[in-house]
């Protein structure tokens, strides 16, 4: 449920930067025709450099997908001899790049000057065969829904709006459900694609091809910077992230360790599969400390807070809360059982059975920063803090 309300914001922000972007340049369009040549010049150098980009950055989709525009674009740019066929195979033309998009919404980015590589080519050769098999022998399937009264009115959507609606309901589907970036540009290159097909732009298609790489390229860099600075499990920021915020740290903050305890044991009973879900929850209270207070995924089941301009009683407040608030979570763990055949059999096994609710507590150690104090410094007495909460009995704040 999570995944899909992310997916849905993902899609949405993606969604509206493209727009807005796009009713700008429609708004300066006096000025852009002005650099059409320039833009016109430079879009096959820009494009190849889109390839080159999401290449190194194992963004292979994003990498086809330019070079199919610029496979494109250079048919209609430079008139080789296959243009005007090309030209004329408008509704293939259609089909083929949404059900390209189709392909990609389902696929994982893999390397591309690899096997994985020549896979994708040939899928997406596929693809463009099935796609003109389909609308040059669809008649039979037309003619023969013809033959029920109720439904033959739709028989002239058969061949083209009906796998078209298809393709973008699962396009969107899969956006929604994988919650990524990338999956989400595949969504807004399809918008592009049909409102193109459909002559729904009034930009040129190289404005339009410069605003969907310039958008590619943001893509990529927001992705890279995410996988450099968050942590994949917890979704928190990482400890490179720790260290960079360290640099621009004022005089004045308060450092908070946190760490879960007895989790050692805690995975050597439910093992570690479940120990990782219970540090994603766990994580997330964290992350939802108030107060002001940054959280970070130090390393393994620790954690660190950071609170800037705050009093240490401030902080004590706020950390207690996040103690408290772990403290009594009832974590509901899914656990993969093996069924016995009988159970399985048995249509009325509760679904109840698949889910245990497990307890964990966390301890906590605070420093407020010295005059003189490095950051490292700081969170040593941070560190120091928390060994004596754990000396104490565990499951309280220390200072
Ligand atoms: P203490 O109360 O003293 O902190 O005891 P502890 O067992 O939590 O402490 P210790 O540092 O000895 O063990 C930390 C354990 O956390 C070891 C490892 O099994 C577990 N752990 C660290 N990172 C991860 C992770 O990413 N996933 C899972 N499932 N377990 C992790
Ligand atoms: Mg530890
Ligand atoms: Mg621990």
């Amino acid at each position: 449920m999570l995944q899909r309300i992310k997916g849905l914001k993902t899609l949405f922000i993606s969604f509206s930067t493209v727009t807005l972007v796009y009713f700008l340049m429609m708004e300066s369009q006096a000025f852009w025709l002005k650099q059409i040549v320039i833009v016109e010049q430079l879009l096959v150098v820009f494009l190849a450099v889109v390839i080159v980009f999401a290449s190194y950055f194992n963004r292979s989709r994003l990498a086809y997908l330019s070079l199919l525009w610029l496979l494109y674009y250079a048919s209609i740019a430079f008139s080789p001899p296959w243009s005007t066929w090309l030209l004329q195979q408008g509704d293939w033309l259609t089909l083929f790049g949404c059900s390209v998009l189709l392909l990609f919404s389902l696929i994982k980015d893999r390397g591309v000057i690899s096997i994985h590589g020549l896979y994708r080519l040939i899928a997406i050769s596929l693809v463009a065969i099935i796609s003109y098999v389909w609308l040059t022998m669809s008649e039979p399937i037309i003619i023969f829904v013809q033959t029920f009264p109720h439904i033959a009115g739709f028989s002239n959507v058969i061949r083209l709006e009906l796998p078209l609606a298809l393709c973008s309901m699962v396009i969107v589907w899969r956006a929604v459900i994988k919650a990524d970036l990338v999956t989400s540009a595949v969504a807004i290159s399809l918008l592009f694609w049909l409102c193109y097909q459909y002559q729904l732009i009034e930009l040129p298609l190289s404005l339009t091809l410069a605003l969907l790489s310039l958008y590619f390229v943001l893509v990529i860099s927001v992705d890279a910077y995410f996988l450099a600075y968050r942590d994949d499990l917890t979704g928190l920021p990482s400890r490179r992230a720790l260290n960079q915020l360290a640099l621009s740290l004022g005089r004045k903050y308060t450092l908070a360790m946190l760490d879960i305890d007895h989790f050692k044991k805690f995975n050597d009973t439910y093992g570690h599969d479940i120990g990782d879900q219970v540090l994603k929850l766990v994580a997330k209270k964290i992350g939802n400390v108030k107060g002001g207070g940054k959280a970070f995924r130090y390393g393994g089941e620790e954690f660190t807070i950071v609170f800037t301009g705050k009093t240490l009683e401030q902080a004590l407040t706020e950390l207690e809360a996040v103690r408290q608030a772990i403290e009594t979570y009832k974590i509901v763990i899914r656990q993969p059982q093996r069924k016995t055949k009988q159970q399985r059999n048995a249509k009325k096994v509760s679904k109840n059975s698949e889910f245990k609710t497990v307890n964990v507590t966390i301890s906590i150690g605070v420093a407020v920063r010295e005059s003189k104090q490095s950051f490292e410094q700081a969170l040593k007495c941070a560190d120091q803090a928390l060994y004596k909460a754990k000396n104490k009995g565990r499951n309280n704040v220390s200072v």
